[in-house]
């Protein structure tokens, strides 16, 4: 969370916004000048797709408690954004999936996350994990819009809508 920080990570004191010259922008600095970068983090996720639709859940866990988005995570260091991303779908609803292309990648300003989200392919039956209510298919037609989870799931399934759309 940006502002969340108060400590340095190097060496424990006190942080404050300071401007840095060189690279014109306030930043969190302490008094031995060391520097806390915050930058957004990589959300990896998949669309799973399968012969009718797409498997979504219903997130049992804050924040948006109760609403459907897809399974999505943190990267981890030490794998790649397309294994956090096929690790994340196993985790979240026990699919292990195929990845098969990149759908496309979501940003803007405000966000501390950047998502990068694959179509994969699913075989077999997602089931709900601990972070998940619910599972379930959905067609096109079907995508719950009025109860998303992230603006970042709106935007990945109005994609894959128009995808879909096209075949
Ligand atoms: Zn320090």
């Amino acid at each position: 969370m940006t502002g969340a920080r108060s400590f340095c990570p190097t060496c424990g004191q006190g942080l404050a916004q300071s401007f840095i010259q060189t690279e014109g922008r306030e930043r969190l600095v302490c008094p031995e000048g060391h520097i806390l970068y915050e930058n957004p983090n990589v959300v990896a996720g998949t669309l799973p797709q399968t012969a009718r639709g797409i498997w979504l859940l219903r997130r049992s866990i804050e924040p948006r408690y109760g609403f459907w988005t897809f399974p999505a995570g943190y990267m981890e260091i030490g794998e790649s954004v397309e294994e956090a991303a096929a690790r994340e779908t196993l985790e979240e609803i026990g699919l292990d999936v195929k990845l098969t292309g990149l759908l496309n990648v979501y940003s803007r300003a405000e966000a501390t996350a950047v998502f990068v989200v694959y179509l994969a392919e699913a075989e077999g039956t997602a089931t709900a994990r601990d972070e998940a209510l619910e599972v379930r298919e959905f067609q096109p037609a079907e995508i719950p819009w009025d109860d998303l989870a992230f603006w970042s799931t709106r935007r990945a399934l109005e994609d894959w809508v128009s995808l879909r759309g096209q075949c």
